[in-house]
């Protein structure tokens, strides 16, 4: 059973609280009550469930003519938190505190050295296309791998 993170258990307050961050310092402490404390409680994959996920894992996939592969996250939590939490940490943390990078292949006008990656199923491609996740039709996010 993964771990389900405080900011899925008081989602109300969190969304709230989300809208409110506006600037690196709000950024700086809606993590800290949100995310950094609690992350020393949330439990690391065991080996195990590593092995297992290596063994479903196996080799890239295709799926609607892009290659995808599998990437793991190191905490064992719900697919919707490690989602929620990629996408705010992304999409909302960065941009405060790199304010002046860029944050998607579209900024930076090259395609070059970007990921889409979709933390909810943990799979990610450098084929840089259809915003949406094949496999969950989640937002897929931007990750710079650098060139
Ligand atoms: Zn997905």
């Amino acid at each position: 059973m993964s771990y389900e993170p405080l900011f899925m258990k008081g989602w109300e307050k969190y969304i709230k609280d989300q809208s409110n961050v506006k600037t690196k310092n709000d950024w700086i402490e809606f993590r800290r009550k949100w995310y950094d404390e609690d992350e020393k409680k949330w439990p690391k994959k065991t080996p195990q469930q590593r092995a297992e996920e290596s063994t479903k894992k196996r080799g890239p996939i295709k799926i609607g003519g892009r290659t995808l592969v599998h990437v793991s996250y190191p905490f064992d939590l719900t697919s919707e938190a490690r989602y929620e939490l990629m996408k705010t940490s992304t999409e909302i943390g960065l941009r405060l505190v790199l304010p002046n990078g860029y944050h998607s292949p579209q900024e930076s006008g090259d395609n070059q050295g970007w990921m889409q990656e979709c933390p909810y199923c943990e799979i990610a491609t450098h084929e840089i296309g259809d915003e949406n996740c094949p496999i969950c039709t989640r937002k897929m996010i931007y990750i710079w791998v650098g060139d």
